[in-house]
């Protein structure tokens, strides 16, 4: 038989229909709709039975679904801090100001204005690092991933090319990130010691050897490793590779500023200037975690190897560019002016470590009694976040979420609902309840949030 293929409704009568309920560029509708008729009518000439009330809701249903692709600002009601799906750690409002700045006009990027003449590009934020760090130089790249390979790379030499690290440490941090494969794609040659749950001083002291360019330690961040376990300490290590004479590098990930254990009831995560004074040649973390900065990887220690590292010509290719510069210089700023006065830097995710229990009951509360009864079944309950991004994992930050069970629809139906409203909002699903935790949520958010709970009583069939 013939397939039929009337049946396709015309490009140009779906567009009509179909680019209102988008707020996507005209031309980008066209070009989704196109490629969706040509697979619908591939699935025709292929001897399938479609009708065109189908073919219209599945290309209506996608496209809603490609305009929601659109990168845009998320309410993150999981209680997850450091969630690298919702873009990591938000960046506070006195790093946002001074992006705008340099963003929308010229600036001394690499110009010396004193002089007049060509100058250091990140000179001041390299110094402010250093500084914060307490230690001699410091510099930034595009993401720790990159600051860690650009590291190796500069720290190994034909001949010289062989990383020892602990098995216990070559773990998979996520989005790709395994340390085996970034330590192969530097060039350098992994020398594994040690066992899975113990590693001895002696087990790395065997390990050195003629071709050994330095040892790595990797921060085990997003899992624990407990019972019959043991490390020697940084400082025991750095006595050794002092002797040796070869770099001690550690891979911290999110290598927190500020004492975490201070802000909230949770554990410590190794401090950047701890490890540094422990005895690190070199350290690397990320900017994006508990920093609260731009996607960056910042490295710091020994200014002879950090010197080296600007010199490598990959350098070139992982430089930020000016808006992560700006960013990270006010972020960094800010974390020395708050140390000099006291208080908390204006870093949103350290807010929220801060914030107090009962501050989140207050607010759930607040929002509980604007809900009306028709909505379902809401409750204040207790909840417990999470700092993420791969930092912390036994750490249950107490917190408070609005627990949500609908009258006439499923917790699923409600979730969805709300990923798609405007803003979006991503809460959680547990026990066939949905939940929000407000200790990820902006106060200046709570309305918006309640918004969207009041629109998200739509029907079913909207969300499919
Ligand atoms: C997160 C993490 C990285 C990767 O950092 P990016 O900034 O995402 O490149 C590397 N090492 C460790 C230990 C991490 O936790």
């Amino acid at each position: 038989m013939k397939p039929d293929l009337s049946v396709l409704p015309s490009l140009d009568r779906l567009t009509n229909a179909l680019a209102g309920e988008v707020s996507l560029p005209r031309p980008l509708v066209v070009t989704w709709l196109r490629r969706g008729l040509a697979g619908a009518r591939a699935h025709l000439l292929a001897g399938e039975i479609l009708e065109r009330a189908k073919i219209e809701k599945e290309l209506r249903a996608g496209l809603r679904q490609f305009a929601a692709s659109r990168l845009q600002a998320v309410i993150n009601g999981t209680g997850v801090l450091i969630h690298t799906n919702l873009g990591r750690s938000p960046m506070g409002g006195r790093a946002m100001r001074a992006v705008a700045e340099v963003a929308q006009g010229y600036s001394n990027l690499e110009f010396e204005l004193a002089s007049g003449e060509r100058g250091k590009r990140a000179g001041y934020l390299e110094e402010a690092l250093a500084c914060i760090l307490e230690t001699e130089a410091a510099t930034a790249v595009n993401n720790c991933a990159a600051a860690l390979v650009l590291t190796l790379r500069s720290l190994i030499s034909p001949g010289k090319n062989e990383v020892i690290v602990s098995r216990s440490e070559l773990v998979e941090i996520g989005g790709g990130f395994r340390v085996p494969e970034i330590l192969e794609t530097s060039g350098a040659k992994l020398v594994e010691v040690g066992a899975t749950n113990k590693t001895h001083l002696r087990d790395y002291e065997k390990a050195i050897g003629e071709k050994t360019a330095l040892i790595l330690k990797v921060h085990r961040s997003n899992f624990f490793i407990g019972g019959f376990t043991g490390e020697p300490t940084m400082a025991e290590l750095a006595v050794m590779t002092k002797k040796a004479g070869i770099p001690l590098v550690e891979d911290l990930g999110s290598g927190a500023l500020m004492a975490t254990d201070e802000l909230a009831p949770i554990d410590h995560e190794p401090q950047a200037q701890e490890q540094l004074r422990a005895g690190a040649d070199l350290i690397t973390f990320s900017g994006d975690k508990l920093l609260g900065g731009p996607q960056s990887g910042i490295i710091a220690g020994r200014a002879d190897l950090v010197a080296r590292i600007k010199k490598e010509p990959f350098f070139r290719a992982v430089r930020c560019d000016k808006l992560i510069l700006a960013a990270l210089q006010e972020t960094i700023d800010d974390y020395l002016s708050v140390k000099e006065g006291g208080g908390v830097a204006d870093v949103p995710v350290l807010v929220f470590l801060a914030a107090e229990v009962d501050e989140l009951r207050k607010r759930a509360e607040a929002i509980l009694k604007k809900i009306p009864v028709e909505l379902g079944e809401v409750t204040v309950v207790d909840s417990i976040a999470r700092t993420g991004g791969g930092t912390m994992p036994k750490s249950e930050i107490p917190s408070v979420a609005l627990r949500m069970i609908p009258h006439h629809s499923s917790a699923q139906k409600l979730a969805k609902r709300l990923r798609l409203s405007s803003p979006a909002v991503v809460g959680y699903i547990a026990a066939d309840a949905f939940f929000l935790d407000l200790r990820t949520v902006f106060p200046a958010q709570d309305e918006a949030l309640l918004h969207a709970l009041l629109v998200s009583q739509g029907t079913d069939a909207e969300v499919g």
